[in-house]
């Protein structure tokens, strides 16, 4: 970048406030023994393009490539120029014809606590015999078919049968009403729709078939409803309905795979809707599937032929496609599915699976590890967590205390946890050690992966001195890269390339520690300015959950007219809190105790204890809706709101909130 440093000098991008000086080497043993060591790091770095064309070879192709990478019309990327593969083929079939055809791809689990195995040879005929029924329905290469499904087998199923012929599958979380199924339907004008009757959530089923008759009564470009009779519960029939029990069960379970572009769209995904209107994401087809592959094996240590891989996503989540679905299938691993809610029928329930298909490598968000804090040590304590040695973390950053009590409670205090940073836009893990290499710092993401190129950039794109904090950016286009934002190619530049010259810019903010680790500070929106600091959300919520009283919280700015901004803070005390923690006494103790751990300049100026904060519906806090409440404003924008009822609950504790000096 050409740009004068000045500016730049005059004010900090990002205050670096917490100090955290704890450090977990990797076990002995996983080092000794780990699928990538240290030395990658340095082979990726002598060459990036031949080390991605070495990790492809992680995948059969059906014609090779003639160039791993075209970035000559950039943003606009090419992968593995002229190659060929099959998605379904690499995740599927191939694991068969190699003789494990018996290995068990999916432990399935409903919630009501029925069971399905599935085989790769088992998942080979079911994915046929849907694709046989994707083409008798009219679907064609190139087309897109929406899935609206639980947690259930058809819903992977359904994902590779669009994948071997060459539809473009847009999955829509089975929480989304029926107005956002809508816009999504329509935005990429599929063809066909597949849902269920319903799914089981805490204990009783759940209609989908309604919401699907309701978003596609106005949906011209539907031809189909393909309906997986799941709760068995009457659903009203129309014509375009068919079910799958009597469509996908006669079909051939025969099927020849077709050879796809390299660059042939496998996938369309929305965004979670954090910060807005959500994003409709364009994946393809060979760098993704060779970077969620490469990605599965180094950070998470996958041995497929011993470890039972278990990631809590919903598949309706960028998370759940790569992790559930396409890196571990692509692996030829064997995973845990789970249809339902963590609490149901008890508190226990994960970690009663855990003990039950031994799990040995566990993936799941902060949100739930605060959620499981606060229930308290003694649950997972009642169970035999002894087969895990990984244990992963992604969707928001994950605090250092979430982090220790992870590490000790589930982790027995020997499972390295990865910290993994990545979007829906990336595709693949981007920031993440890695388990037999990485020692751990609680609260970072540590550094980009073999043949990813990350940096912290201050306004004017200069990279931060260890140290310091600015913007996450991406230097290097990568394999797993969003193509464009679906049928909007300038909102795709406008987004992620126009902020920074030549850099795919995240929209989070991150500082590099004194060795020059990455750590995240939350969304680059949601950063606050305080007596001209800018200070992170990540760090004020991390100091205020170090407090042994404190299960969550969500930290915002609000309009000052000293300060500019002042902080914020919206706590959810544990459940074994006791005494009073409304009271004065306890509010003026949270905010001292955050002054003395990252200073008084990110001492809130008002804390709001609430039962409950907004999220959305994969998990995560939607500060934007707090900034309304801490502003006495309207509240805006609730479509992504797992709960609606939540903005209720917080609004009614306004009135008895006191703020203080
Ligand atoms: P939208 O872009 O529509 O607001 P979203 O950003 O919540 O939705 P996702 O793509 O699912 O949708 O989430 C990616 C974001 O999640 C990242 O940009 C980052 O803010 C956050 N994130 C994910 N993993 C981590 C992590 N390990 N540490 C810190 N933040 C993370
Ligand atoms: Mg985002």
């Amino acid at each position: 970048m050409s740009q004068s440093h000045e500016t730049s000098q005059s004010q900090e991008t990002l205050s670096n406030l917490l100090q955290e000086t704890r450090r977990f080497e990797p076990p002995a043993e996983l080092a000794a023994s780990a699928n990538v060591k240290a030395g990658t790091y340095e082979e990726a770095a002598r060459d990036r393009l031949a080390y991605w064309a070495g990790q492809a070879e992680r995948l059969s192709w059906s014609r090779p490539w003639d160039e791993v990478l075209d970035w000559t019309d950039p943003p606009f990327a090419k992968w593995f120029v002229g190659g060929e593969l099959n998605a379904a083929y690499n995740c599927v079939d191939r694991h068969v014809e190699a003789g494990r055809g018996a290995k068990v791809a999916y432990h399935w689990e409903g919630e009501p606590g029925d069971t399905r195995t599935l085989t790769y040879a088992d998942l080979r005929r079911e994915v046929n015999k849907a694709a046989n029924a994707l083409l008798e329905l009219g679907v064609r290469k190139g087309d897109r078919v929406a899935i609206y499904l639980p947690m259930i087998p058809e819903l992977p199923i359904s994902m590779l049968a669009c994948a071997r012929i060459g539809a473009t599958h847009s999955v829509v979380f089975g929480g989304f009403s029926a107005d956002a199924l809508r816009t999504r339907i329509d935005d990429a004008q599929a063809r066909l729709v597949i849902t269920a009757d319903g799914g089981y959530r805490r204990g009783k089923a759940s209609a989908l078939k309604p919401t699907v008759d309701a978003a596609v009564a106005d949906t011209p470009s539907v031809e189909h409803v393909l309906v997986v009779r799941r709760t068995g519960e009457e659903v009203a029939e129309t014509e375009r309905d068919v079910w799958w029990q009597d469509v996908v069960e006669r079909q051939s379970t025969e099927h020849t795979p077709e050879p796809m572009d390299a660059e042939h769209p496998l996938y369309i995904l929305y965004t979670s809707g954090t910060t807005g209107k959500p994003k409709g994401i364009l994946h393809t087809t060979g760098g993704y599937l060779t970077q969620v592959a490469s990605t599965h094996h180094s950070v998470f240590d996958l041995k497929p032929e011993t470890d039972v891989y278990w990631c809590s996503a919903d598949i309706g989540w960028v998370t759940g496609h790569s992790y559930i679905v396409y890196g571990p299938l692509a692996n030829g691993a064997t995973s845990v599915m789970y249809e339902g809610t963590p609490d149901t029928p008890h508190k226990g329930r994960w970690w009663e699976l855990i003990e039950k298909y031994k799990v040995t490598i566990f993936y799941t968000a902060p949100t739930a590890i605060r959620t499981f804090m606060k229930w308290g040590d003694d649950i997972p304590a009642q169970h035999d967590l002894s087969s895990l040695r990984v244990l992963g973390s992604v969707g928001e950053p994950i605090n250092p205390e979430a982090y220790v009590w992870y590490r000790e409670h589930i982790g027995g205090g020997r499972c390295p946890v990865v910290d993994t940073w990545w979007q829906t836009e990336t595709g693949a893990i981007m920031v993440s050690p890695l388990p037999g290499v990485t020692a751990g710092k609680p609260g970072a993401a540590m550094r980009p992966l073999p043949g990813i190129g990350a940096d912290v950039v201050d306004d004017e794109a200069n990279p931060v001195p260890n140290g310091g904090g600015g913007f996450l950016v991406l230097t290097e286009p990568w394999p797993s890269m969003l193509r464009t934002i679906w049928g909007d190619d300038e909102r795709y530049v406008k987004t992620y390339w126009s902020r920074f010259d030549g850099l795919y810019f995240a929209g989070d903010g991150a500082k590099k520690d004194e060795d020059g680790d990455i750590w995240l500070l939350g969304r680059v929106d949601d950063v606050m300015l305080v007596s001209g600091h800018n200070i992170s959300t990540t760090e004020v919520e991390s100091a205020l959950v170090a407090h042994p009283k404190v299960a969550e919280a969500a930290v915002v700015g609000a309009t000052d007219p000293l300060t500019t901004q002042a902080i914020v803070a919206f706590v959810i005390p544990r459940g074994d809190a006791g005494g009073d923690v409304e009271g004065e006494d306890f509010l003026r103790e949270l905010r001292e105790h955050v002054a003395r751990t990252l200073g008084p300049i990110a001492k809130p100026r008002q804390i709001m204890i609430v039962p409950e904060l907004p999220k959305t519906r994969s998990g995560k806090i939607m500060r934007r809706l707090l900034r309304d409440v801490a502003e006495n404003r309207g509240i805006g924008d609730v479509t992504t709101l797992a709960d609606s009822t939540v903005m209720d609950l917080i609004a009614e504790k306004l009135p008895g909130t006191k703020s203080e000096g």
